[in-house]
């Protein structure tokens, strides 16, 4: 049986948008067939094209906006509506912050979890924020460019100011975008799988100023190497690093495996909560560092910490977290999957004169299970996973383990919630406020704390 879809494709159509979908698109339904629409926010009535039509729902794009939202503010450059690297561009921003509370209460009613949101905890200049760019290079007309992909697409887009990274980066990826023109280096052809560079990427420390330089390649052999790197020193005086990362496959993956140290350090360092860090190409580092240490300090505060405490923190990444806390509790244990990162997390408790972390390399959901057998009684978990959120194989060993209570970082409310779900039958709830950090102004990325306490004693 085929029930009939009301919309076709190429059609237009006026509509009243009535909710924002977690990707940022505007959601009108006609006769409860939902559209998604770009740029169209709730309240809104539009004239629509359909775009695409599947069984269930439809996308389309807005032609005229008939009746605006006061939320609606003027997009700062018609790239980024292009791109994407701003999806939020054109919605106030403390509307984008309603936008992630409500977010994490959508997916907690999904759950019939009840819970409380606080209000997002935003940015006093919700732009220029980003300490890292990963900026693809490719030919343009003849011309080696750097940008960003269009929507849906590989197509490059040139774009010079990328409004949500440092000032300081885009300044830097143009320099070295101009380097490799003068030099010739070819770049990198998605459909031929032919050429040299593929991707720049650079990090910035947010207090220090040292800067990293990655060249990302398909080759092995980078031609005119010397002139480049003696380019780039000259040019851009706080680089401390230059690496070049090989990565030969055809795939979407960005970086290679093999790291080559051209100049400089392998690594920069930058301060966060007071502590000194080092970053090393491979090694994931929270890519805003104001709002990070909003998020560190009341992931700390919730984790109410004691002198005896002992705490594991799993996905620790270079340490940031086991590091901050590991001056008020007795002992840290921390895992993390990325070899070069727990390499990172050790020196970086040397280098701030830390002697109770005991750091791992190992996925968290066996490393946990392994301390669980051994008899490990942490007092306090901290977990950050990646979007896809925990194991439910770690979820049972922490609920054996029995910490008082678990400190959940997410990125990802909907794997949050789902976990939230198996945490409270294993009796595990959560009796605070969620409390959301904009780590992502303008896109639609939402960070979060929760706290889960053991029922009973
Ligand atoms: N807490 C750190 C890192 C959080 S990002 C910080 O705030 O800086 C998540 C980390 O989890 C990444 O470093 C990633 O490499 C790591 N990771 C991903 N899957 C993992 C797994 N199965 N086990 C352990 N670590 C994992």
């Amino acid at each position: 049986m085929k029930t009939q879809v009301p919309v076709q494709k190429n059609q237009k159509y006026d509509v009243e948008v009535t909710d924002l979908s977690y990707q940022g698109l505007g959601v009108a339904k006609i006769d409860d067939f939902p559209i998604f629409v770009e740029n169209a926010l709730p309240t809104e009535l539009a004239t629509i094209l359909v775009t695409k039509v599947k069984k269930n729902f439809a996308f389309g794009k807005a032609l005229k906006i008939i009746r605006q939202s006061q939320d609606r503010v003027k997009p700062i450059d018609g790239a980024y509506t292009q791109t994407g690297i701003a999806p939020l561009q054109h919605l106030a921003y403390p509307a984008q912050l309603t936008f992630k509370q409500h977010q994490i209460q959508t997916d907690f009613a999904k759950m019939k979890l009840d819970v409380e949101v606080a209000p997002t905890i935003g940015m006093e200049t919700p732009y220029h924020y980003r300490n890292k760019a990963q900026i693809p290079v490719r030919m343009l007309n003849g011309r080696l460019q750097t940008g960003f992909y269009r929507k849906h697409s590989h197509d490059l887009v040139p774009i010079e100011d990328f409004y949500i990274q440092d000032p300081e980066i885009d300044k830097a990826v143009v320099i070295v975008r101009d380097i490799l023109r003068k030099f010739q280096i070819t770049p990198y052809d998605e459909q031929t799988h032919r050429g040299v560079i593929r991707n720049i990427m650079v990090r910035r420390g947010h207090y220090s100023h040292e800067m990293m330089v990655v060249l990302i390649t398909k080759s092995k052999k980078l031609p005119s190497q010397s002139d480049l790197v003696s380019e780039i020193v000259e040019q851009l005086p706080e680089v401390k690093s230059i690496v070049q990362n090989i990565n030969p496959k055809a795939t979407n993956a960005l970086m290679g495996e093999k790291n080559k140290v051209l100049w400089g350090k392998g690594s920069i360092t930058d301060q966060l909560m007071g502590l000194t860090f080092e970053i090393s190409p491979n090694s994931f580092y929270q890519v805003n560092p104001i709002q990070t240490e909003k998020l560190y300090q009341l992931a700390i505060q919730k984790a109410q910490l004691n002198k005896d405490d002992t705490v594991i923190d799993a996905y620790c990444g270079i340490g940031t977290i086991s590091l901050s806390l590991a001056k008020v509790v007795k002992k840290v244990y921390g895992v993390e999957i990325v070899p070069e990162a727990i390499e990172d997390a050790k020196r970086n408790a040397k280098l701030n004169n830390i002697t109770n972390c005991r750091f791992m390399v190992g996925k968290a959901e066996e490393q946990l299970a392994k301390w669980q057998k051994e008899g490990l009684k942490p007092d306090v978990i901290v977990v950050d996973p990646p979007r896809k959120g925990l194991a439910e194989s770690l979820i049972r060993s922490v609920a054996e383990m029995s910490p008082q209570r678990l400190i959940y970082v997410s990125c990802n409310p909907a794997t949050l919630a789902r976990d939230a779900k198996l945490f409270s039958e294993h009796g595990y709830q959560i009796n605070q406020p969620i409390q959301p950090v904009d780590q992502f102004p303008q896109t639609v990325h939402v960070e979060s704390v929760t706290v889960l306490e053991r029922i009973g004693k």
